[in-house]
C-alpha cells in the first residue's frame, strides 16, 4: 500500500511506514482489530483518540494512587522509625529535667 504521506510503497502488512513512519495500519487498543484508518474503529466503534485518552487518565490516576500509598506507607515508617528517638529524647529531657531540680 502506499504511505499517504510520502507516497512510499509498502507491503500490506506493514503497521508503518518504511521511509517516514507514518501510520499505515491502525490496531485497536480495545478489541485489537486492524484497520487502515484512525479515528474509530470499524470493528467495535471505540474512538481512538478518546480511548488512549482515558487509558493515560486510567494509568495517571493509577499512578498518583500508588503514590498516595507510598508516601501514607512512608510516612508511617518514619513514624514507627522515629518513635524510639523522639520517645527516648523526650525522656532524656525527663531525667536532664528531673536532676536540674
Ligand atoms: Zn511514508
Ligand atoms: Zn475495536
Amino acid at each position: 500500500m502506499e504511505c499517504p504521506k510520502c507516497k512510499t510503497q509498502n507491503a500490506d502488512t506493514e503497521q508503518f511506514c518504511r521511509r517516514c513512519h507514518a501510520t499505515l495500519r491502525y490496531k485497536c487498543p480495545a478489541c485489537g482489530a486492524s484497520q487502515r484508518h484512525g479515528g474509530t474503529c470499524d470493528q467495535c466503534g471505540i474512538d481512538f483518540a478518546k480511548y488512549a485518552l482515558m487509558l493515560v487518565a486510567n494509568e495517571k490516576s493509577r499512578s498518583e494512587r500508588a503514590h498516595e500509598q507510598m508516601l501514607e506507607r512512608n510516612s508511617l515508617w518514619k513514624q514507627a522509625l522515629l518513635l524510639p528517638i523522639t520517645g527516648g529524647l523526650s525522656l532524656f529531657k525527663f531525667f536532664l529535667g528531673r536532676n536540674r531540680a
